[in-house]
């Protein structure tokens, strides 16, 4: 039988935002941005100095959310936000999604993996802080505008990293020193757990959580990540818009 398929043409009232993307090392083409899902307190010594220490025996992970909107580009000058005095960086492992898949086993999770990244979860603390304390939901803290940095992904398809250097400077000196194998839940344990709340999507980034040592910046300070066999991120800190 002869089907047509008739596509209207769409018309918008304006200009629609862009898709956000990441560029790939080597790659022309750029990494589509689906969702931004970040893990909270998932290095122990970093839950310490929060105050939530973390027992893996009896809890779950948990997660966040970022628009995709605060997807800013490494290398960028960013405003210092409104409505806060202590902004904060966080360094962290960003996974890739390239295949999307739901209720994903462990020994599965590696075919779900594209590629990883250099990430700041950039942080409104004082916010956060107090959303937290009052049972209210964390966004005025997190979903800030360009507060989701990303570098370059790598493509690294199937390979499951799971241990590597990580560290992160402020005006060259060393703020953030860990390793990848002192994540609470690993890599497989992440896709896992996320795939039974969420259909994980091609596009998907997980920003997998932060060591210890985070801290505040001012006006004028340069953010430097590196994560070994990964890349490298940097963040500049204006003046408030
Ligand atoms: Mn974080």
């Amino acid at each position: 039988m002869k089907s047509v398929t008739e596509t209207p043409m769409i018309t918008y009232l304006w200009t629609p935002p862009s898709v956000p993307s990441v560029p790939v090392q080597g790659l022309t083409a750029r990494f589509p941005v689906n969702r931004l899902f970040f893990v909270g307190r998932n290095y122990h010594a970093h839950a310490v100095e929060m105050g939530k220490p973390v027992d893996k025996s009896v809890e779950r992970p948990f997660y966040f959310t970022k628009a995709p909107q605060t997807l800013t580009p490494s290398g960028t000058t960013v405003a210092y936000p409104p409505e806060t005095s202590n902004y904060q960086f966080e360094m962290e492992l960003v996974l890739a999604i390239g295949l999307g898949g739901f209720r994903i086993s462990q020994a599965d999770a590696h075919q779900h993996i594209y590629g990883y990244a250099c990430g700041l979860d950039m942080t409104r603390r004082d916010l956060q802080l107090q959303a937290r304390d009052k049972g209210r939901p964390w966004d005025l803290g997190k979903d800030v505008q360009d507060s989701a940095v990303c570098s370059e992904i790598v493509h690294r398809p199937g390979v499951v990293i799971e241990q590597a250097d990580l560290s992160l400077s402020v005006n060259g000196q060393v703020k953030q020193h860990s390793n990848v194998d002192k994540l609470i839940w690993n890599i497989r344990e992440i896709i896992a757990d996320l795939s039974l709340f969420y259909h994980l999507q091609p596009g998907d980034l997980i920003y997998t959580g932060t060591p210890e040592g985070v801290g505040p910046v001012v006006e004028g300070d340069v953010i430097d990540g590196q994560i070994e066999g990964v890349g490298a991120i940097q963040l500049k800190v204006g003046a408030a818009a």
